[in-house]
């Protein structure tokens, strides 16, 4: 049976994860990695709040006349399934419905990432990143589930900051396996600094987390706790509920503390605007 994710066919949903379940965050290279890792080393065990912050959500839904519309309903049930992901580690998610932007445009309701059309939109429509998360909708190009910035780009790009999501993702949206909001909490990862469980496959480093064991290549599907792609090196399972794996949203259960660990030191280093615009 084939799957379709918006307008664009895939042979079976297999197809469409193999694809790299469509997430389109960039892979950063090695001077980037040990950059970011330098940094994180210097601020490591002193940040300056202990683990509570709150950040506001705008929802920016670009459409294309009927389609991409999404409701009160879905906005409410994505913060609640981010604050089931985040409010445990003292991250917690609010969105005001005053803020909520809906602008039809069928050119930027079809842009890929890195694409013109993803930054025209963004520079017309977003909200200032120190304050807030943009948080935009969108059909997207190709089967892609969404895409986010990370940290450390904030400073050199401003307008690019924020999460942009398969309008479908959100939940009870049309995206089949993958309509549970966990796209959200995925990119989201991504913004505040996480890298795929995977990454690096089984070389020495992976995904710079000490508690996710080292894996060759992303989990699909609904696996079965296991070896699976883990690497000779680790002899333990692959992390196969994890946030920032590729496995459907109905798998996606965890975050562990080393990746706790590092949002927080990220957050204290490149977002520590929003801790500012919460204390004030
Ligand atoms: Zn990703």
């Amino acid at each position: 049976m084939s799957f379709i994710v918006n307008n664009k066919e895939f042979g079976t949903i297999e197809e469409f994860v193999l694809q790299g379940r469509g997430c389109a965050t960039l892979q950063p290279n090695h001077y980037q990695i040990r950059r970011n890792d330098e940094r994180i080393a210097q601020v490591s065990g002193r940040h300056r709040r202990a683990n509570k912050l709150v950040i506001a959500i705008r929802f920016i839904h670009i459409t294309d006349q009927q389609q991409g519309h999404i409701t009160e309903e879905q906005r409410v049930e994505q913060i609640n399934v981010l604050n089931e992901a985040y409010q445990e580690h003292g991250i917690e998610f609010v969105y005001d419905p005053a803020t909520v932007q809906v602008v039809d445009n069928a050119q930027w309701f079809g842009m890929d990432h890195g694409s013109w059309q993803e930054r025209e939109a963004k520079r017309i429509l977003g909200g200032n990143p120190h304050q807030g998360l943009n948080f935009y909708t969108a059909g997207l190009n190709g089967g892609l589930l969404g895409w986010a910035t990370f940290p450390w780009e904030l400073e050199g790009d401003v307008e690019r900051d924020g999460v942009v999501m398969q309008c479908g993702t959100l939940p009870g949206g049309d995206a089949t396996n993958f309509n549970f909001g966990k796209t959200a909490v995925h990119e989201i990862g991504h913004w505040l600094g996480l890298w795929h469980t995977f990454q690096g496959g089984c070389g020495a480093y992976g995904d710079h987390v000490g508690d996710t064991p080292p894996h060759a290549g992303p989990n699909y599907g609904k696996p079965i706790p296991g070896r699976l792609n883990a690497c000779d090196i680790s002899d333990e399972d692959a992390p196969i509920n994890n946030y920032m794996n590729y496995v459907d949203d109905e798998w996606m259960t965890e975050f562990t503390q080393g990746q706790i660990t590092r949002i927080w030191a990220q957050i204290d280093l490149y977002r520590s605007s929003l801790l500012d615009s919460e204390l004030s």
